[in-house]
């Protein structure tokens, strides 16, 4: 499984609909300062279901969201949709390809759809379980994040082993199990 493309609408600096599409291996974004970069790693984290607005490096829910410039006006919402490959049958579906999308209002209603089809965000993360791929996996590695992976704790070191071995999977069905 790997990511294929990413179609960005009014997230932050994309005000038009842009779509990216990523070649199999290994991919640089290179561009000015400001130019966007950055804001496309935040868009692959807030998809993924990413709440924390510090994080997203804004100040409110909104921020996300196209602000306007002194010709263009703001913009009401906001979309985001992730094309994952899975001829590898990664995710255990009849597709070939995953597309994970949210859509928000400047409200801050959020809506998550898999392939199309409306869900919960707890929907997004169960799919992606043992894939690497959530918002707590290991695909984006942020500045700063191999100190904390250096200086973790051994839960959490074995945390991420347990993600990357596919087991998170059955620790999670055992623990929602126990809820119920
Ligand atoms: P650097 O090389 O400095 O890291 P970058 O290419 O990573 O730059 P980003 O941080 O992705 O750049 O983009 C910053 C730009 O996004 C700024 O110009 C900022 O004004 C714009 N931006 C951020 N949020 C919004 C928003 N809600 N509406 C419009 N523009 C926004
Ligand atoms: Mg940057």
């Amino acid at each position: 499984m790997y990511l294929k493309g990413i179609e960005i609408k009014g997230f932050k600096s994309f005000l038009d609909k842009t779509s990216i599409t990523f070649p199999k291996g290994m991919i640089s974004i290179v561009g000015p300062n400001g130019s966007g970069k950055s804001n496309i790693l935040d868009a692959i984290r807030w998809v993924l279901g990413e709440q924390s607005i510090k994080s997203l490096r804004g100040d409110k829910l909104e921020d996300v969201i196209f602000s306007g410039t002194q010709t263009r006006n703001a913009l009401g919402y906001c979309e985001v949709t992730l094309i994952l490959d899975n001829e590898d049958k990664k995710v255990d579906i009849d597709y070939t390809e995953l597309s994970i999308k949210r859509k928000a209002y400047r409200s801050g209603e959020s809506q998550f759809f898999i392939n199309g089809k409306k869900c919960r965000l707890k929907d997004i993360k169960e799919i992606l379980l043992d894939t690497g791929i959530g918002k707590e996996g290991y695909s984006i590695i942020s500045q700063g994040r191999v100190d904390e992976i250096i200086n973790s704790t051994g839960n959490q070191k074995r945390a991420l082993l347990e993600e990357a071995s596919g087991i998170t999977k059955y620790r999670y069905k055992k623990e929602e199990g126990e809820k119920n």
